[in-house]
């Protein structure tokens, strides 16, 4: 199945939830993200039952790998059947990213449920920039330890940095060091202008290449080979043998020719494009009784028609543009 661009679709990220127990500055601010703030009454959530029955049919058009996001997926009760309940879908690579602040709590049950591996979020080693950063005063020990915990329970462990410029740069040289030889690879993500209230500007990214320069410098580094068409990581490696290291840069070097992923908001609308301002009800027909062969035919009709590349198009303009927030459409 092949969109506008000859694009397939194998990559499916559902978010569980739109909320969060942190409030990264550069995310789910305070100031917009605050008391007031009306998120998802839970009635509006699609429930475990109708995921699972969505991937399943996602499955059968091709997808091969399930990531559950959010909001904080890790806040969504029970999420742990979920995991069970997609962990029966036969050959799906079913992944999670979180910020580990409860890993630690849920990482032998998410293993034992079938989840294949783990993403955890993690912008500093400075327990003082961290606490700044997740704005919840959340100590980065705690996520350290949920990355143990992970790592314990025989989940193979990847660690995705964002570096906002004047912010956290010092993270960059800090968790090279720390995950060299530990086996988790750690990838970097370009700060990105998704939704609409993070006041992005170009000048608080730091490149992909610039991240590269900076660790090659202390640590020399040689590029990997991507492993397969859509990898949205660089890869490279270290020269000493210590692992390996991705870098993301969505921003200076986008990838959207080799974009195969769509997106499922918690209220069940499906995105094409991370920086999608509409979404596609599936809930609606889900909640109407529509075969699984039904919801097929739409998914095949909606894919069929996408022509996204919003990064590829990026332009001082397009950064006012409306778009929805990551913490909704699931990261
Ligand atoms: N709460 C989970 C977590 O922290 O990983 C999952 C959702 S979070 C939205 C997923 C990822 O998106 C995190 O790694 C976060 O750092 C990243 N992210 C959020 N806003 C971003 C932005 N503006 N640019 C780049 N990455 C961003």
């Amino acid at each position: 199945m092949g969109d506008r661009l000859g694009r397939p679709l194998r990559d499916l990220r559902i978010s569980v939830t739109d909320r969060c127990n942190f409030r990264c500055v550069y995310c789910m601010p305070k100031e917009v993200f605050g008391r007031d703030y009306r998120f998802l009454p839970r009635g509006e959530l699609l429930t475990f039952e109708e995921i699972a029955r969505v991937a399943r049919v996602f499955a059968g058009q091709g997808v091969e790998k399930v990531r559950i996001t959010g909001g904080e997926p890790l806040v969504r009760r029970d999420v742990v059947r979920l995991v069970a309940q997609l962990a029966e879908i036969d050959g799906l690579d079913l992944t999670m990213t979180t910020n580990g602040a409860l890993l630690a709590a849920h990482a032998s049950a998410l293993r034992d449920a079938g989840l294949t591996r783990v993403t955890v979020s993690l912008d500093s080693l400075d327990d003082e920039v961290f606490r700044a950063m997740n704005d919840a005063d959340f100590p980065v020990a705690r996520v350290l330890e949920g990355i143990d915990a992970a790592a314990a329970a025989g989940l193979p462990v990847k660690v995705n940095a964002v570096i906002k410029r004047a912010v956290n740069d010092d993270a960059v040289l800090d968790l090279a060091r720390y995950f060299r030889r530990s086996g988790h690879v750690l990838r970097f993500i370009e700060y990105m202008d998704v939704g609409h209230s993070n006041g992005w500007r170009l000048d608080d990214v730091v490149s992909a290449e610039e991240i590269v320069a900076r660790i090659g410098a202390a640590f020399p580094l040689e590029p990997v080979e991507p492993r397969y068409r859509g990898e949205v990581a660089r890869r490279w490696r270290y020269r000493d043998g210590a692992g390996e290291i991705g870098v993301i840069a969505s921003v200076t070097q986008p990838f959207c020719g080799d974009c195969t992923r769509a997106r499922i908001s918690a209220d069940g609308k499906l995105f094409t494009c991370l920086f999608g301002v509409r979404g596609h009800d599936l809930r609606t027909p889900l909640r109407a009784g529509a075969t699984d062969d039904e919801l097929a035919r739409q998914l095949e009709a909606i894919w069929g028609r996408r022509t996204d590349r919003y990064s590829e198009l990026r332009t001082a303009e397009t950064v006012d543009l409306p778009k929805v927030e990551m913490s909704y459409i699931g990261g």
